[in-house]
């Protein structure tokens, strides 16, 4: 029996250290209030995120993940007397 084999395989490599901008200036770093200005490295709107050059995970939604794994609450301007649940 060999039931351990079903890992899932993730395809995002988890780097402790992403090589920083390769260009200048440099964008704000993901612990930086600022975050949210770093360039957009790639852009998935089908999907509903964003990947910023400082390792910041953008989702539409407003909400943010950050490369330490710290989680973002979404912060959209409007819409704000509406709570949405997590199921
Ligand atoms: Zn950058």
């Amino acid at each position: 029996m060999n039931t351990s084999s079903s890992r899932r395989t993730l395809t995002t490599p988890q780097r402790k250290n992403p090589p920083m901008c390769q260009h200048q200036p440099l964008c704000p770093t993901s612990d930086s209030a600022d975050r949210e200005a770093a360039r957009l490295v790639a852009h998935h709107p089908e999907q509903g995120w964003s990947l910023l050059c400082n390792g910041v995970l953008l989702f539409e939604d407003t909400g943010e993940l950050l490369p330490d794994g710290q989680i973002i609450a979404p912060h959209r301007p409007r819409e704000t007397g509406q709570v949405m649940t997590a199921a």
